[in-house]
């Protein structure tokens, strides 16, 4: 990279050695990055495109766009993603939250529940999401995974519903025995191992893969909250399931099977079957 160090050059730079290294959004990311190291918008750099940056600005992006061309997750350079227009504190404990995820977040929303158990929760963000829009309901997460539970604590704290929200380390619904709720939702693990290699690097290689990969069946989480999940709903309660491209059929059959009636999927912005919802009695 040459040495010139205004901000439009060292955009133009970034750009295209983003590029060359297989980024999707070569341009995007690098207006993202230089924005928040000089902490403003992205239109502030098309406004001062001849502004020259510090010395300090100029070493610290070469180090994060460093970090990028290895194809780290934005998410987790800038230590923050946005889901259901909130921010949310990301590392490498846990999965970035997904668009695609806010469906369950709306899903769970459309009850107005009292009490909800969101199985899974990584960054918090379906948890959190819940409690700031829905100001009486309580909420109890769990995870496997302490270092997810710490980021989901931080960022019920940022957002003010740490004293509604309670988080529980375990595996699945184990932790809330003796336990019933409105909801239980769940965004689990659901790519076969088989499919790892056909993963963005920045899925593949960096987020943690026991958020992700489930073995040989894709289905494996599924098939266990919907065979347990009764336990831990009250009369008339709903369980809801994010699932992958193509499985939302064999979700809904799965839920049909174990006594879930108003069986139904919700699609995704894409037109994708996102999540599959039923209620036990
Ligand atoms: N809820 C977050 C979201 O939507 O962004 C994270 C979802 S991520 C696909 C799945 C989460 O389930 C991960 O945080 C992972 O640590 C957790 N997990 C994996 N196996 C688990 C298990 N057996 N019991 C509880 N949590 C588990
Ligand atoms: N939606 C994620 C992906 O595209 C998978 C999340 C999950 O397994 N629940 O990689």
């Amino acid at each position: 990279m040459s040495d010139a160090r205004t901000i439009t050059h060292l955009i133009d730079q970034a750009e295209h050695l983003l590029q060359r290294a297989g980024v999707d959004t070569p341009r995007l990311d690098a207006e993202i990055l230089l924005a928040d190291l000089l902490g403003v918008g992205r239109a502030y750099l098309y406004a001062h495109p001849e502004q020259e940056v510090s010395e300090r600005v100029f070493q610290e992006c070469m180090r994060r766009l460093e970090r990028r061309l290895k194809r780290e997750p934005l998410a987790y350079i800038l230590g923050r993603a946005e889901f259901y227009a909130l921010e949310f504190t990301v590392t490498p404990d846990v999965l970035v939250p997904r668009p695609e995820t806010e469906v369950l977040v709306e899903a769970v929303l459309a009850k107005q529940p009292a009490t909800v158990a969101d199985i899974g929760t990584g960054s918090g963000c379906i948890a959190v999401a819940v409690a700031v829009n829905l100001p009486q309901v309580r909420v109890w997460a769990t995870d496997i995974s302490a270092g997810a539970l710490r980021i989901a604590a931080e960022n019920a704290q940022r957002h003010g519903v740490a004293d509604r929200v309670q988080f529980l380390q375990g595996d699945l619904l184990q932790p809330l025995a003796g336990l019933r709720f409105d909801v239980v939702a769940s965004n689990p693990p659901y790519v076969a191992e088989s499919e790892r290699l056909s993963l963005q690097p920045e899925v593949r290689e960096w987020e943690p893969a026991h958020a992700l990969f489930t073995g040989a069946d894709p289905l494996q989480f599924h098939r266990r909250l919907s065979a347990e999940a009764h336990f831990h709903l009250r009369e008339g309660g709903w369980l809801m399931l994010e699932v992958g491209m193509g499985q939302a059929e064999a979700v809904a059959s799965l839920l049909e099977a174990a006594g879930y009636r108003q069986v139904r999927i919700r699609n995704d912005l894409a037109g994708i079957g996102r999540v599959v919802e039923g209620r036990y009695r």
